[in-house]
Parts: structure tokens; sequence; C-alpha cells
């Protein structure tokens, strides 16, 4: 078991971008998804789209290692952007107003 399939620690969705607690020591069971992340913080993604309250991007490596989100090169902040997104089906609603 080498490889570890990434996914939404509370929905279960993978092949999306995910999110992971700023600050915390990595564990895969915090992930989560855009939709679930901004469930659980009770707020939207942040303007600029690298935060979700305390959530930050899940962002990997070349070799599977999870980068702080500070020190992400370029590179692999940009992979992680062209994932799809597992939005909120709520947030067209709210969006709206
Ligand atoms: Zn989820």
């Amino acid at each position: 078991m080498t490889e570890e399939k990434l996914s939404c620690g509370n929905c279960g969705v993978s092949g999306v971008q995910l999110w992971r607690p700023y600050g915390c020591f990595y564990r895969p069971e915090d992930n989560r998804c855009e939709a679930c992340a901004e469930e659980d913080q009770k707020k939207p993604k942040s303007p600029e789209g690298f935060s979700i309250g305390w959530y930050v991007p899940l962002v990997m490596s070349d070799d599977g290692d999870v980068w702080g989100f500070s020190s992400a090169p370029d590179k692999d902040v940009e992979a992680w952007s062209q994932m799809p997104k597992n939005e909120s089906p709520n947030k067209h609603k709210s969006g709206e107003q």
C-alpha cells in the first residue's frame, strides 16, 4: 500500500480539489472537498480561492508528499487549481442574492 487515494474524509468524493485544516499535522481523514469544507466552516471560499475558513488547498508534490500550503511551489498549486471542484449545491442560491 504505497499509493494512497485522496478523498474527502466526510463524503468520500475523490478526484476533486481537496482542502485541509491549516497548521495541523496532516491526517487524511481531515481532508475535505470544497462543499464539505464550506459546510464545516459555515463560510464560502475566499475571493482569491485559496482558503475556506481555516482550510487551505491540499497540494501534493510529484512524489505524493503533502506541501505546507505556504511552501507549495507554483506548479503544484497550479495542478491543484486544474482539478475539478466539488462545489456546494447551495452555492448558486446564496450567491445570487
Ligand atoms: Zn466532501
